[in-house]
């Protein structure tokens, strides 16, 4: 078969990522205090353990402080809550990470709203959503703020592009929207209820896919020459029985794009980059501007 030529530049996390996370370190060293944020996990589900293990040691690797607290499966709503506020209530905490998902008899939407804004590094509370809606200053979720880092870093334009988003999530897709408004950016967003996705993908500049379904988006849904950012991590299976993970951008969008994010190794790493920014800036602004109590 003759070779696929790929015309899509690749938009690779990890460079973007360690620029990001040397911004964190550079802001970091000019702080009265080293930043420290706390993990809450609930329960026993592995992939968030090793979510959590995985942000602890890259907080150790720029030299943050953090804590991990491992609640039993059988903690209560009035145990986490309890916990969040010792944590609030501690000066020498500045960001308070509630690892999600929670075991299904826990509400994270309550416990999510009992962080005190000021160290919601996940950037997931009610307050934060709506400081990011009014354009005020504020902690923003960590994925899509990844994704403007990313674009940033790349120099890829936004003010002014047409922005696709496929989904409509209060973790990626809605807080993507805002941030993309906010930076200029003509926003639609796309759900399961849109009627002809393709008709809409299709239209974009700059197409960004946070659905969580295996390539869902196919070459034909791409206008040529678009900027895809790739938000989605899908584990399939193999022949080999070991999971592979894969994006909801089919590979063959390669051939159309202008520039793609691969998985892994696009979105996924400016992650965890960012909540490393957040956190030292919650550190600062706790610190540095005063809004300390
Ligand atoms: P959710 O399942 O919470 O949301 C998915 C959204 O996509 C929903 O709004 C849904 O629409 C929409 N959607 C799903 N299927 C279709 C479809 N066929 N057509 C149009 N819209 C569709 O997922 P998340 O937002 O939490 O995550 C999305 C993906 O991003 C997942 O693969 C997840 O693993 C990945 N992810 C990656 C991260 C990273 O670090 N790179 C971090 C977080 C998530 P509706 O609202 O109508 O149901």
């Amino acid at each position: 078969a003759a070779a696929r030529t790929d015309a899509a530049r690749t938009l690779g996390g990890p460079p973007a990522a360690a620029a990001l996370l040397d911004a964190a370190t550079r802001l970091a060293a000019t702080l009265p205090v080293t930043p420290s944020i706390a993990f809450i996990r609930v329960g026993d589900d592995p992939a968030s353990e090793s979510y959590v293990r995985g942000k602890a040691k890259k907080a150790a690797e720029l030299g943050l402080h953090s804590a991990v607290y491992a609640l039993p499966d059988d903690t209560t709503q009035a145990d986490l809550h309890a916990l969040i506020g010792t944590l609030n209530a501690d000066h020498g905490v500045h960001g308070v990470l509630l690892q999600l998902p929670l075991p299904a008899h826990l509400n994270a939407d309550a416990a999510l709203a009992c962080i005190d804004p000021r160290k919601d590094v996940d950037g997931l509370h009610p307050v934060s959503a709506g400081l990011l809606w009014q354009g005020q200053p504020g902690l923003r979720p960590c994925t899509p703020a990844g994704v403007m880092a990313l674009l940033d870093h790349y120099r890829i334009p936004v003010a002014g592009q047409h922005a696709v988003i496929v989904g409509r999530s209060a973790l990626v897709g809605r807080p993507l929207a805002g941030l993309l408004l906010n930076a200029d950016a003509t926003v639609t967003v796309a759900h399961r209820a849109t009627p002809d996705l393709g008709d809409v993908t299709r239209r974009a500049d700059l197409l960004i896919v946070a659905a969580g379904q295996a390539h869902l988006i196919t070459p034909d849904m791409v206008r040529p020459g678009a900027t895809v950012i790739d938000v989605g991590i899908n584990r399939v299976p193999t022949d080999t029985g070991k999971a592979r993970l894969t994006g909801d951008v089919h590979p063959d969008v390669a051939a159309v794009a202008g520039a793609l994010t691969p998985v892994p190794g696009g979105v996924g790493p400016m992650t965890v980059a960012q909540l490393m920014m957040n956190t030292v800036q919650a550190a600062q602004n706790q610190t540095v501007h005063g809004h300390a109590d």
